[in-house]
């Protein structure tokens, strides 16, 4: 049996592909340089087996989930990633599992660029925290409050997927193999969109990573701006999927109810539009969805302009009175 020292040596310690990493994992706490004249940007976020992803999750994708959310976090802030901790809680020393984890992991930090550069690991149920690190150069940051009545609303890439291929494994919704292969790897792999949240600095008014669906991190927007809006249902970026579980239940929740879909919200002056396509060429683009106003509430509208309520979607976010 392998000691926690083994473990960390086979599969965490590995040579820091950075500069600004002074001292690594293997002392009591790592040493770094951070960049003069940028803000730190920095997140966690704690997987727990059975809550946050199914039991029978392959630990690849375990490992590449619990960095993607992290990166997420940063995307959404415009920061570049650079520094993460990984505290790992395992329920044995399970070699062939810890394997898959790092592969997951490791790959997915090596695609941007960052380093890992301490941990902890402890026996227990199995739950994995991952702390990330980003740089952000001061006053840039893209935050939640900035959004102007008048402003456009943007997402990134589809919404739904992944709370379509929960559903299926849990038997909720029957999805064709091809559908379902689909919606599992959006699931399982969520991409962050770190590239787009990057090139959306100084053009973004507010911006947000959707992971519990879009009518709850579009109402974090709206409550931190202080604003309202109106979201086109008919605009929203869907799967063939996702449209089809959306016609089938003759409700919109599958589209905006949905957690785990990790991809970009954010708002941009509609006098830059322009700059969005230019902005986001070769980064996935993103699909104008609806606009900032300044009567506070979330008004969804169908595509005959009737405001539509989702069974799902909860109740706070919505406009007082006018549903
Ligand atoms: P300490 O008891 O001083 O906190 P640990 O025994 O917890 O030290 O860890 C030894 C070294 O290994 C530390 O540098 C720590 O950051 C690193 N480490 C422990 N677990 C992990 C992990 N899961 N991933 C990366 N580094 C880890
Ligand atoms: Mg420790």
């Amino acid at each position: 049996m392998p000691t926690e020292f083994e473990l960390i040596e086979r599969y965490f310690h590995r040579a820091a592909p950075r500069e600004d990493v002074v001292l690594g994992v293997g002392d009591d706490a790592a040493l770094l340089r951070p960049p003069p004249g940028q803000a730190l940007a920095l997140t966690v976020d704690t997987l727990v087996a059975g809550v946050h992803f199914p039991e029978q999750t392959p630990p690849e994708a375990v490992g590449h989930k619990a960095l993607a959310v992290n990166l997420s976090d940063l995307a959404a802030m415009g920061a570049r990633p650079a520094w993460v901790t990984l505290a790992l809680t395992l329920p044995r020393a399970d070699e062939a599992w810890l394997e898959g984890f790092a592969r997951g992991f490791m790959e997915l930090l090596a695609a941007h660029g960052a380093a890992l550069v301490g941990g902890d690991t402890t026996r227990g149920p199995l739950s994995v925290s991952v702390q990330a690190c980003g740089f952000v150069p001061e006053g840039q940051a893209l935050r939640r409050d900035g959004a102007r009545p008048g402003d456009l609303i943007y997402v990134t890439g589809t919404l739904g997927d992944a709370a379509l291929g929960l559903a299926a494994l849990s038997g909720e919704q029957v999805l064709g193999p091809a559908e379902a292969d689909h919606c599992l790897a959006r699931l399982d792999r969520p991409e962050p969109r770190v590239a787009a949240g990057l090139a959306l600095r100084g053009l973004a008014t507010a911006a947000i990573d959707i992971s519990d669906g879009l009518v709850a991190d579009l109402g974090h927007v709206l409550a931190a701006s202080g604003a309202g809006a109106v979201v086109e249902l008919q605009a929203l970026p869907l799967s063939p999927a996702v449209r089809r579980a959306v016609e089938r239940g003759g409700d919109w929740s599958p589209a905006v109810a949905g957690g785990d879909d990790y991809e970009l919200l954010f708002t941009v002056p509609e006098a830059r539009r322009a700059e969005v396509a230019e902005a986001l060429a070769g980064r996935g683009g993103a699909s104008c969805i609806g606009r900032i106003e300044a009567a506070p509430g979330l008004r969804l509208l169908d595509g005959e302009g009737r405001a539509v309520r989702p069974a799902r979607a909860g109740w706070d976010h919505f406009a007082e009175g006018d549903l």
